[in-house]
C-alpha cells in the first residue's frame, strides 16, 4: 500500500511505525474472513481492511468524524486478522495509533465520556474495584436477570499459597480485577511451580499492566502503570528472579511490549525490554517443565481428569502471544479429553472493556461462543484469561474456570 503521511505525524515515532505498517498491506482482504465484527455487519468498515483505510485516511491528513470513531470503537483488538495475514500486517499496533489519533481529534459525548474514564478510574484500581465488585455480588440475587449476569458470582476461596522455599524464583503479576474476580487462579500456578521446585513470589507494589487505560485512550496513565511495576519487579529481579510469570493472557500481550511501549524512554527503555524478554505465560513455563510435571498427575483417580473439557482459547492466547494449540496440547498430554470447539479462532466478546461499551455486539458473539464451547456436552470450559473467563461465566451454568486451576486440583488431589 502505497503512503503519504501529514507533516504532523510523518516524522514521529508512530508515524513511522504506522507507515511501516501500513505498507505491508496488499489490500488482498483475506483477512476480512476471519474477524468477528465483519461477520456481524457485513460492513467493509467493520473489518480489517476497512479500518486500515481509515486509519490510513487520518495519517494522511482527512479529519476523522464521529463515524470513522465508531467504526474503530467496534474492532475488538482480538487480532484474528493478524494469525490471517500473508503478509505480516501488525494491525493492532496500528489500530492503537489509529485510535489515539481519532480520540484525540474527535470528541465523545458527556455521557461516553464519564463511562470512559470510571471504567479507567476504577478497573485498574483494586482499592475500588474490590470494594464495588462486593456491592454487587451482595446485591447480586436481588438484580434484574440481564443486570446480574453481568455482576460475576462471589468466586471459589483460593488454595494456601506455597511457602517461597525453592532457590528458583519467578515473579507473577497479580494485575487489577484478577485477584478480585478469581482469586483462586495465582495462587494454583504458585501451587503447581512449587511442585516443580518454582517459588511463585508477588511484588506488592505491582498492580494493574496497563493494557485497561491504554485501550481506552488513555496511554500516559497506562505508561505510569507499566514503570510501576517495572521498578516493584526490578529489585526481585536483580536478585535472580528467572522470569515473571502471568495468568491472564490479556495482561501478557501487555508485559510483553513493555519493551516497545517504552522504547523512547531513556530512563526506563532497558529495563522494560529486559522485563519483556522475561515474561511468560502460564503456558510456557508449564510446557518447558511438563516432563517433571507428568508423573505427579493422578490420572485415573482424580476427579478432575480425564473429563471431557472444552478449551476456550482466549485472543490473547491465539492471536495476540501467538501461542495456538499450547494449552490443548498441555491439557491432552495430561490426560484431559479436549471437545471441539468449531470456529476456535473467533472472539468470546469479552476483550477488556468492550462487553461494557459495545454490550449488543458482544453478547452476540459470547452467545455464539457459548454454543461452540458446549456443542460436545463438556462438563467445564477451560480459558486462560479472566476477563473471557467472567464474561463466559455470565452465560452458562457450567463452571467456567483457569486451566492452571483443573491442573492443581489433578496433583492436589494426592496430598
Ligand atoms: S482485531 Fe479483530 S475485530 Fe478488529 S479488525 Fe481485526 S479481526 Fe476484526
Ligand atoms: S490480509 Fe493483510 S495484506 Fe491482506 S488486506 Fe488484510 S491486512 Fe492487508
Amino acid at each position: 500500500m502505497q503512503t503519504n503521511l501529514a507533516d504532523f505525524i510523518r516524522d514521529t515515532p508512530e508515524g513511522r511505525e504506522a507507515d511501516g505498517i501500513l505498507r505491508k498491506c496488499t489490500h488482498c482482504g483475506m483477512c476480512i474472513a476471519t474477524c468477528p465484527t465483519y461477520q456481524l455487519l457485513s460492513d467493509e468498515l467493520d473489518g480489517p481492511r476497512g479500518r486500515i483505510y481509515l486509519i490510513k485516511q487520518v495519517l494522511e491528513g482527512a479529519t476523522p468524524t464521529a463515524k470513522t470513531q465508531l467504526h474503530l470503537d467496534r474492532c475488538l483488538t482480538c487480532r484474528a486478522c493478524e494469525t490471517t495475514c500473508p503478509t505480516g500486517v501488525r494491525y493492532g499496533r496500528l489500530v492503537d495509533i489509529g485510535r489515539h489519533l481519532v480520540d484525540e481529534r474527535v470528541a465523545r459525548g458527556p455521557i461516553e465520556s464519564a463511562w470512559r474514564q470510571a471504567l479507567n478510574a476504577v478497573i485498574p484500581n483494586p482499592a475500588l474495584f474490590a470494594p464495588l465488585l462486593k456491592l454487587g455480588q451482595f446485591a447480586r440475587p436481588l438484580l434484574p436477570a440481564a443486570l446480574r449476569s453481568k455482576v460475576p458470582a462471589a468466586p471459589a476461596a483460593a488454595k494456601p499459597w506455597p511457602v517461597a522455599i525453592h532457590a528458583r524464583k519467578m515473579l507473577v503479576l497479580e494485575g487489577c480485577a484478577q485477584p478480585s474476580l478469581s482469586p483462586a487462579t495465582n495462587a494454583a500456578a504458585a501451587r503447581v511451580l512449587d511442585r516443580l521446585g518454582i517459588s511463585l513470589i508477588r511484588a506488592p507494589k505491582a498492580g494493574c499492566c496497563g493494557a485497561v487505560s491504554f485501550h481506552l485512550s488513555e496511554q500516559q496513565e497506562a505508561l505510569g502503570y507499566m514503570r510501576r511495576n517495572i521498578d516493584a519487579w526490578w529489585p526481585h529481579i536483580e536478585h535472580g528472579a528467572e522470569g515473571i510469570v502471568i495468568t491472564a493472557s490479556g495482561c501478557g500481550v501487555t508485559v510483553k511490549e513493555y519493551g516497545h511501549y517504552l522504547g523512547q524512554d531513556l530512563a526506563y527503555a532497558e529495563k522494560a525490554r529486559r522485563i519483556s524478554e522475561l515474561a511468560k505465560d502460564i503456558s510456557e513455563v508449564i510446557a518447558g517443565e511438563s516432563a517433571k510435571l507428568k508423573p505427579l498427575v493422578t490420572r485415573h483417580s482424580s476427579p478432575v481428569t480425564n473429563q471431557r473439557v472444552a478449551f476456550h482459547a482466549p485472543c490473547s492466547l491465539q492471536h495476540g502471544l501467538k501461542l495456538q494449540g499450547k494449552v490443548e496440547t498441555l491439557l491432552a498430554e495430561f490426560g484431559y479429553s479436549l471437545t471441539d470447539v468449531p470456529e476456535a479462532h473467533l472472539c468470546c466478546g469479552s476483550a477488556g472493556t468492550y462487553s461494557i461499551l459495545q454490550p449488543e455486539l458482544s453478547q452476540r458473539l459470547r452467545d455464539n461462543k457459548i454454543t461452540a464451547l458446549t456443542g460436545g456436552m463438556p462438563s467445564a470450559i477451560l480459558t486462560a484469561n479472566i476477563g473471557c473467563q467472567a464474561h463466559l461465566q455470565g452465560a452458562t451454568a457450567l463452571p467456567v474456570r483457569h486451566w492452571i486451576e483443573a491442573l492443581d486440583d489433578s496433583l492436589s488431589y494426592r496430598d
